[in-house]
């Protein structure tokens, strides 16, 4: 479904990732762990066509999307759900909602309620009156509104209570049992690989190990170098 070869990102002299390279198969749960600032962000940012590569390809469903800008990407089922939500906070739920179905249509929304009751209750209200985990369920519903193949989520645990934590992971499993794949990007690493199936760990925008997610979860000299 995905698959980045020898991705760079720089900016002017300060280089962020550096000859990364990772798969997310169809239908995959993979996930990218690191400290803050090892480039998570960079990376999914430079997937989604937000931020210009220095060098690499990204492949996406058999074709090299390396130069696509992120709205042609969202139109082929590429969708992130960006680090700190980014919900129109004036405006409401609903029209957050509306407005992510650009292309995909409104059909989605009522599916979207269905799967997200807090949601549906607030769908008059405006964005910025929601609490933390609101607002996340709602980035992640506004990325789900587009009928995505690839969510690529940045961060969704940061800033939210241990219990709204336990809901973002499960919808995120919900999401990747629904065939969909996911890249998951997290500094909460514990958690991140517990959810995956398989993992890289980044340190200083290199990959420094990667398997099977259980594997590097039980890898002491992994846990205690990279996951604190
Ligand atoms: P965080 O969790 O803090 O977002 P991260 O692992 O996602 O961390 P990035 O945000 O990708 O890391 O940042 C990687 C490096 O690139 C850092 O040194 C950061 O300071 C730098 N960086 C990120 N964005 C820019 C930018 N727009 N201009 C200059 N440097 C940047």
């Amino acid at each position: 479904m995905l698959t980045v070869r020898d991705l760079d990102v720089r900016y002017g002299r300060v280089h962020a990732v550096r000859g990364l390279s990772l798969d997310v198969p169809d239908g995959g749960l993979v996930t990218l762990v690191g400290a803050n600032g090892a480039g998570k962000s960079s990376v999914i940012n430079a997937v989604s066509g937000i931020v210009r590569t220095s060098g690499g390809t990204v492949t996406y469903d058999g074709r090299d999307v390396t130069r696509w800008p992120a709205h042609r990407l969202v139109k082929a089922g590429l969708v992130q759900v960006p680090e700190g939500r980014q919900v129109l906070a004036t405006l409401t739920v609903d029209e957050n909602l509306r407005l992510a179905g650009w292309h995909s249509g409104p059909g989605l929304v009522g599916e979207v309620y269905e799967r997200f009751g807090v949601l549906a209750e607030r769908r008059d209200l405006p964005a910025g009156s929601l609490s933390g985990g609101e607002q996340q369920m709602l980035a992640i519903g506004r990325a789900l509104v587009a009928r995505p193949r690839l969510v690529l989520l940045d961060e969704p645990s940061m800033g939210l209570a241990p219990k709204i934590v336990d809901e973002v992971f499960r919808v995120i499993a919900e999401i990747r049992d629904t065939g969909t794949a996911v890249l998951l990007v997290e500094q909460n690493a514990r958690r991140a690989l517990a959810a995956a199936d398989h993992g890289y760990v980044l340190a200083g925008g290199e990959v420094v190990r990667s398997g099977p997610a259980g594997e590097l979860l039980e890898d002491e000299a992994v846990v205690r170098a990279y996951l604190g």
